[in-house]
């Protein structure tokens, strides 16, 4: 009577699969509750450094803010924000819940930064002096800065970054730069060195919220934003295939690799920012 056996076994397995699928779904529903109604800050990125975009997560109903500054929370209780590059060796997140108030120090391990010392060039590029120049630029920083201060509702901050562009990587975040002796502002950008017309590809979905073709500093230049306050950046391009607006996926080409503004030679410089805090994207990348 083989046959009947196993039907038996069949459904005597179906029964056990169905108590440990009952059992489980218990475990879970009390640990769900658990977490949902106990007021909790939590820190999801590990070892943040100077430069980090920083995702936690607060259980409870409540409000969080960094310093003086309340971060918009997601749906599901995410927030995100980004420290500096000199940013001090530990950062609060203070929550403020209906009955009650906590805090949460991380540390921020500091980093070293390169100096690069460039002499020799003409003083007309280290510091432009004609008016019409630095009306451009200025116009140009306003509209980058528009687009850095976007807010919005999308959760692709968390999806994990990939390169924008295959390269050789010549130049890094922080490096202080010292031109013709002057101390300048320090590079912000991840540069990938390649071939002008090399690919550019969005390392994460978003939304286009600016393109220019030619900004005196930046040239081709598009900005990606990723949601509460995370965007990127890519500049000294030699073309442009998105729009302002569009959605990209992760991956879809964005534009090609130039030497446009001031640029030594073709290269990518992918920039990444907390609305103006600058953080360094190859952090998203080596964890
Ligand atoms: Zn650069």
């Amino acid at each position: 009577m083989r046959i009947p056996l196993i039907i038996q076994l069949a459904a005597s397995h179906r029964i056990s699969r169905y108590i440990r699928a009952t059992m489980l779904f218990i475990l879970m529903i009390t640990g769900y509750s658990g977490t949902v109604f106990a007021n909790q800050i939590e820190v999801i990125t590990e070892s943040p450094g100077q430069g980090s975009m920083i995702i936690g997560k607060l259980s409870g109903n409540g409000r969080v803010f960094v310093g003086s500054q309340e971060l918009q929370l997601t749906r599901n209780g995410y927030f995100v924000f980004g420290v500096g590059r000199d940013a001090p060796p530990e950062v609060t997140i203070n929550a403020k819940f209906n009955t009650e108030e906590k805090s949460l120090s991380i540390p921020i391990k500091s980093r070293h930064w390169k100096i690069e010392r460039v002499n020799g060039l003409p003083p007309s590029k280290v510091n432009p002096k004609s008016k019409a120049v630095l009306a451009r630029i200025t116009k140009e920083a306003r509209l980058v800065k528009a687009a850095r201060n976007r807010e919005s509702e999308m959760e692709y901050f968390k999806m994990k970054f990939i390169m924008p562009a295959k390269g050789r990587i010549s130049g890094v975040y922080g490096s202080q730069r010292v031109l013709n002796g002057e101390p300048k502002r320090p590079h912000y950008g991840l540069d990938i060195a390649n071939k002008t017309g090399s690919k550019v590809i969005a390392p994460a979905d978003g939304v286009v919220s600016l393109i220019h073709s030619n900004m005196f500093y930046s040239g081709g230049t598009i900005v990606i934003d990723h949601g509460y306050g995370i965007s990127s950046t890519y500049i000294h391009l030699n073309s442009i295939s998105v729009k302002n607006g569009q959605k990209v996926a992760q991956g879809e080409s964005i534009g090609t690799i130039g030497a446009t503004g001031r640029a030594s030679g073709p290269h990518l410089d992918w920039r990444l920012n907390w609305f103006n805090t600058r953080l360094d994207p190859q952090l998203l990348i080596n964890d």
